[in-house]
């Protein structure tokens, strides 16, 4: 941790994940008075915390690093066309050491409260080390899966064996082998775990309560001669990137789907589901998002290739969705996730047939028979995209809360402003075109337009800055217009804020978490907003007409 006695800043930074690290790097290159303050003990987000085995990118590891900085792209060579999460956490680790940008990082102090006083136009931040910091800016980087979420189960604290939530699973790593293992949820994080774990424990037990639409990853290392290709075509890489919805270098086919042949239809997806990546889900027809019978005729080929590699009939079917078709919510990529049903130590627990009733000493019972397990593994999900800012007390003018203000879902101007709560920023919040994007893509989006808007705040002497209502009326609305036309509406993820295990997010309310217009148009929206001298944004100028930003 860094010892630091200064109590202001002009800008706090709260999260050094992916978006924070780049943050604090454009806030320091300026030369402004800026710190992160991050709960965990290290540096790396999602990639800091996620340790469970199989834990890897599903997006290309080249789309996924960093684009800004030349010397990192020529320097870091990645090893794998899907890089896992050691390998991930020591890039971000190269990252901010090549910056030397750990002396601006504060870790251990988690962030309680963030109280915006009207009279000085300045946030005071409450951190539970007992410190209480001020700032002119604070900036969100607090992540959107970033608050896991645990069943609401009897008898939990009984366990006597060893359970923890895939999140949090211990740094020191844990032996399976030939352990009895249980995982409940089948989940992208599941998904990964189960085909890397299959062969390594003893028996492993697996509740599903929805199975969910898979397909495979296809990973393979890449050689230095690859790397140097990678490297050659980094601009091209990145300019496909931008091209394409969803900030990745699959862009959908834009052939109307019923006006290509049947055969030609299935020749695409033959092909799709053999390359790596998620070309089966991003490159293929734009249909399957929007028109029920398309989706359904691409689920079942989806459904057949479940039957070609699942060797038992009954276990297939039951891996099948019957609830939701494919790609409406968030698709797991796997390896061999399938085939791991084929061995005889993977076990596979329907517990919408036999319900789960309750943890026990020993291990679990459901409504049909007990079993006993070494290990529980909760892979349950996350309180995802809102569920870290609720984690804070943040409240905004005349001391309204801003879980209050989001207790039906959130409403923001552009993802990154919210109206009451001026000096606030989020580069990736809700939102924004990072949620439903290649995250680093949208982060570099992001942040880009946040240092934007700060260099117009210091270059014209303004102490507040905030989001209209009505610009953020409009923004919202927009924001739920685009979950009208998709088929994604109607699933239970955390696309649509569905999570069992959080008090009022159960079925029933859709919140409309994530934008869904696409790269290129989130980027023009938010250029025109800055082109505009950001029509939508109200500033004050400092009476005293001293802003200062330098430490
Ligand atoms: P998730 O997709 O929300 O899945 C949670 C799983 O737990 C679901 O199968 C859910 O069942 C089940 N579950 C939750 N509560 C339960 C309960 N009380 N009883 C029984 N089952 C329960 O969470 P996740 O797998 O951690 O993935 C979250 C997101 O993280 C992904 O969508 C993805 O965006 C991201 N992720 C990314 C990567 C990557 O980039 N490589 C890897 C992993 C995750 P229901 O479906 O019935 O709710």
């Amino acid at each position: 941790m860094v010892i630091t006695d200064k109590t202001h800043f002009e800008v706090i930074v709260i999260g050094a994940g992916v978006a924070g690290i780049y943050q604090i790097k454009r806030l320091t290159d300026l030369g402004v008075s800026a710190t992160v303050l991050e709960g965990s003990a290290g540096l790396g987000g999602t990639w800091y915390n996620n340790r469970y085995p199989g834990a890897r990118f599903d997006s290309e590891s080249y789309t996924y690093g960093y684009s800004f900085s030349r010397e990192v792209l020529d320097e870091w060579h990645w090893k794998e066309k899907f890089s896992s999460q050691p390998e991930n956490l020591r890039y971000l680790n190269f990252v901010a050491d090549k910056f030397d940008l750990r002396k601006y990082m504060q870790f251990n102090c988690r962030v309680d409260a963030a109280i915006f006083d009207e009279a000085e136009n300045l946030w005071r931040l409450k951190v539970d080390d007992g410190r209480e910091l001020t700032c002119r800016f604070v900036i969100l980087a607090v992540g959107l899966l970033s608050t896991p979420t645990l069943p609401r189960l009897e008898g939990m604290d009984d366990f006597k064996g060893r359970s923890f939530h895939t999140y949090y699973w211990p740094h020191e790593g844990v032996d399976l082998t030939g352990k009895k293992v249980a995982i409940i949820g089948t989940g992208a994080t599941a998904i990964q775990i189960i085909g890397e774990i299959a062969d390594k424990v003893g028996e492993l037990h697996v509740f599903q309560r929805r199975p969910n639409w898979s397909a495979p990853l296809n990973n393979s290392p890449i050689s230095d001669a690859e790397m140097a290709d990678i490297r050659s075509r980094y601009d091209e890489i990145f300019a496909a990137c931008a091209r394409s919805p969803g900030g990745f270098e699959h862009e959908p086919d834009r052939r109307p789907f019923f006006e290509v042949p049947r055969e030609e239809r299935l020749a695409l997806w033959d092909k799709l589901y053999d390359e790596p990546g998620f070309g089966i889900w991003l490159a293929n027809f734009r249909e399957i998002f929007i028109n029920e019978e398309a989706n359904a005729e691409f689920s079942e080929y989806i459904a057949d290739r479940i039957r070609q590699r699942v060797k038992d009939p009954v276990t297939a079917e039951k891996l099948i969705p019957k609830d939701h078709g494919f790609g409406v919510q968030r698709v797991p990529l796997e390896t061999k996730y399938f085939e791991a049903y084929n061995r005889d130590n993977v076990h596979l627990v329907d517990i919408k047939e036999t319900s789960l009733e309750r943890i026990t000493e020993t291990g679990i019972r459901t409504s049909e028979r007990d079993y006993d397990f070494d290990i529980i593994i909760y892979s349950t999900g996350f309180d995802a995209i809102t569920g870290a800012f609720d984690h804070i007390d943040i409240r905004g003018l005349g001391g309204e809360k801003l879980r209050d203000k989001w207790e039906d879902g959130p409403s923001t101007f552009l993802g990154m402003m919210i109206h009451g709560f001026p000096n606030l920023l989020m580069p990736n919040g809700p939102q924004s075109g990072a949620a439903s994007t290649n995250y680093p893509r949208g982060i570099e989006i992001g942040v880009n337009w946040c240092m934007d808007l700060l260099e117009h705040i210091w270059k014209n002497g303004y102490i507040r800055a905030e989001a209209t209502q009505d610009a953020e009326e409009r923004w919202t609305a927009e924001v739920t217009k685009m979950y009208a036309i998709m088929l994604m509406r109607k699933a239970k993820s955390w696309f649509t804020g569905y999570n069992s295990n959080v008090k009022g997010h159960e079925e029933g309310k859709i919140r409309y978490f994530v934008y869904n217009g696409g790269t290129p148009k989130y980027v023009a929206t938010i250029d025109a907003v800055a082109g505009n001298n950001y029509e939508g944004v109200t500033f004050v100028a400092d009476p005293t007409n001293k802003s200062k930003k330098s430490a």
